[in-house]
């Protein structure tokens, strides 16, 4: 007799914000604490108070370490959760610099805001800052792949899913019933991570749909890049990529080099101006066997990269002619130095700003990329005159053809099938091909959404 239950907190009807609670039998254990990004009425929920009480919660399960999935502990710690927070070793060495980068940006915009007086909230304070930060740190506990966590009756197991460094399914024992959390999941032929491991059997399955909806265009990536550092030096301007530090970073960096060597593209210098970048690139050497380079290969691509740290060296790129190209972060153009870039290089049509990932509803990456004609920055609207690319091809993320084709290596079906972290239309598309392809029936929760399992 199973007395599990499943609570959708987040990641229903949207791509961020991922918690979801499991019951069992009065346990309460939580499966990531992410952030809501985008919109403001999805960002607003991370200021309310938390339900159920953090206190009540025995523990959190990380599948990795992206702030949409990790950025929600430092709050959940400081408003009274205190058990452990489980992960593998590799995601706690990302949530560290992610969790302190995200604690330092939100301080700074808070006192930029309050400098300049244009936030409604007086005065302006940070969802949470870096001592904040380093308390949920302090609560992260980690487990290696393949070994098998047990708390009681409650047993968990990561397997490597391929999205990122650290990143993992995860596989919940509770009750009787095996639940698999697909997480955020990669791709099979990505050129920088290694392939998803195939999924292991369970009774229920939460999948994620972020590319529910869509395939990604077959052409490869490394030519489409190429097609427009061309286009960009031709018309003698900048290329700017916004990109999540952590994976797509390293993935642009890895491809520009490759083009260089062989000649496709023009030897011009590449500028990584994000310390959370820089600092996830030498993790890299850690973790060589989570993916596809060994630590020479990833020294001869770190060496032909020029790194800004300071904030000075990052201004001072303004001063450098073009062409360039510039890697920063964030990668939906919410925060981070890609902004003040933005201000700067938005308004000259010679520029290329080219995202390399998955923007959300109401990011301004997804407004630049729907093509909105002015753009607000710190309060204030910058025409968009640059050129606007996006490459779906460089995501990190499954298409909705990679998801089944990871699926079919399941070796039973599964009972249930819960689809969690797109927005409606993927989601929903996602459901219905798994019904129709495969003979599955599958639920897609709304936010709040509970399950007796
Ligand atoms: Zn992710």
């Amino acid at each position: 007799m199973s007395h599990n239950q499943l609570q959708f907190l987040g990641a229903a009807g949207c791509v961020t914000g991922s918690r979801t609670l499991l019951g069992c039998n009065g346990r309460r254990v939580l499966i990531d604490a992410g952030l809501f990004q985008g919109y403001k009425n999805l960002r607003r929920r991370n200021w309310e108070r938390f339900s159920p009480p953090p206190d009540s919660i025995e523990a959190v399960f990380l599948t990795h370490a992206h702030l949409d999935h990790s950025g929600y502990l430092p709050v959940l710690a400081a408003a009274g959760f205190k058990g452990p927070i489980y992960c593998t070793e590799a995601t706690r060495d990302l949530c560290e610099i992610l969790l302190l980068d995200a604690a330092h940006i939100q301080e700074e915009e808070a006192a930029f805001a309050n400098r300049h007086r244009f936030s409604r909230h007086h005065p302006a304070r940070p969802l949470f800052d870096q001592h904040q930060a380093r308390r949920a740190i302090s609560q992260m506990e980690t487990v290696a792949f393949g070994h098998t966590l047990a708390l009681g009756e409650i047993k968990a197991q990561w397997y490597p899913n391929g999205h990122i460094l650290g990143s993992g399914s995860l596989l919940v024992q509770a009750a009787g019933q095996q639940i698999l959390f697909s997480g955020d999941l990669g791709r099979p032929a990505d050129s920088l991570m290694r392939a998803p491991e195939p999924p292991p059997g369970c009774d229920v399955l939460v999948l994620e749909s972020t590319y529910g909806d869509r395939r990604h265009l077959t052409i490869d990536a490394k030519q489409q890049l190429a097609d427009v550092v061309r286009e960009t030096v031709h018309r003698g301007g900048d290329l700017l990529i916004p990109a999540f530090a952590v994976g797509r970073a390293q993935l642009v960096m890895l491809l520009l080099h490759r083009l260089q060597q062989s000649g496709e593209i023009p030897s011009l210098p590449v500028y990584l101006d994000s310390p959370m970048a820089i600092d996830t690139s030498q993790l890299m050497m850690r973790y060589p066997d989570q993916h596809r380079l060994n630590v020479g290969q990833c020294q001869t691509l770190f060496r032909h990269i020029h790194y800004t740290r300071t904030p000075e060296q990052s201004k001072a790129l303004a001063a450098i002619s073009a062409p360039k190209i510039i890697i920063s972060a964030s990668g939906m153009a919410t925060g981070g130095r890609v902004l003040h870039h933005l201000k700067r290089m938005l308004g000259d049509s010679r520029n290329t700003i080219l995202f390399a990932g998955y923007q959300a509803g109401g990011t301004r990456g997804a407004r630049l990329v729907n093509g909105e004609e002015s753009i607000k920055i710190h309060g204030h609207y910058y025409p968009v005159e640059a050129e606007i690319q996006q490459l779906d091809s460089l995501s990190a993320h499954a298409d909705n053809d990679e998801i089944l084709q990871w699926l079919r290596k399941m070796p039973v079906a599964p009972k249930r099938i819960l689809i969690n972290h797109g927005e409606p239309s993927a989601a929903d598309h996602l459901r219905v091909r798994l019904q129709e392809e495969l003979g599955w029936s599958a639920t897609v929760p709304a936010y709040r959404d509970s399950f007796d399992l």
